[in-house]
């Protein structure tokens, strides 16, 4: 598989500088975190590396580190927050994988038994109700320093 070149005008490259607003949950040295705007359930989370790459590939294997760490911290505050039974944890390579943003980011998605989730990147969240979520995450999170 030929991966194409990283794009830096992707829509999380924006986030990441700071271009464009996001409903952030969690950063650190390494990630941040933010509301996806299309939540295929409440709390859907996405945890973004800073470092640029299109998709796990590319990525130089020492970001993985840390960004599966924090993965692990900001699941537990999502499934903390949203009284989830499990939750999913997804990764998405190319188009045919169904990747749509080209910067590696990992899905946080609270189940619950015998709810179907919604569909993957449709129906726009509204903002507000997107702030108060994650204002639910960042209050089940430990605070910093102490985990
Ligand atoms: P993927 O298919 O893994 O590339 O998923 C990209 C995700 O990013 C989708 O779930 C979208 O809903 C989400 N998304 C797209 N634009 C934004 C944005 N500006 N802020 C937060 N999430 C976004």
């Amino acid at each position: 598989m030929t991966i194409p070149a990283y794009d830096p005008n992707n829509i999380f490259a924006k986030i990441l500088r700071g271009e464009i607003p996001s409903h952030r949950v969690y950063e650190d040295a390494h990630v941040i975190a933010f509301m996806d705007v299309m939540p295929q359930a409440d709390g859907h989370t996405l945890v973004v590396p800073k470092a640029a790459s299109r998709g796990l590939l590319d990525a130089d294997p020492a970001v993985l580190g840390p960004l599966f760490t924090a993965v692990q911290k900001v699941a537990g505050a999502v499934k903390t927050a949203f009284a989830a039974d499990g939750l999913v944890i997804t990764q998405f390579n190319e188009p045919a994988g169904g990747q749509t943003v080209f910067h590696l980011h990992v899905h946080v998605i609270p189940r619950y038994e015998g709810v179907p989730l919604r569909q993957h990147g449709r129906g726009m969240a509204d903002p507000a109700v997107l702030a108060a979520h994650a204002e639910k995450v960042r209050a089940a999170l430990p605070a910093p320093g102490t985990a």
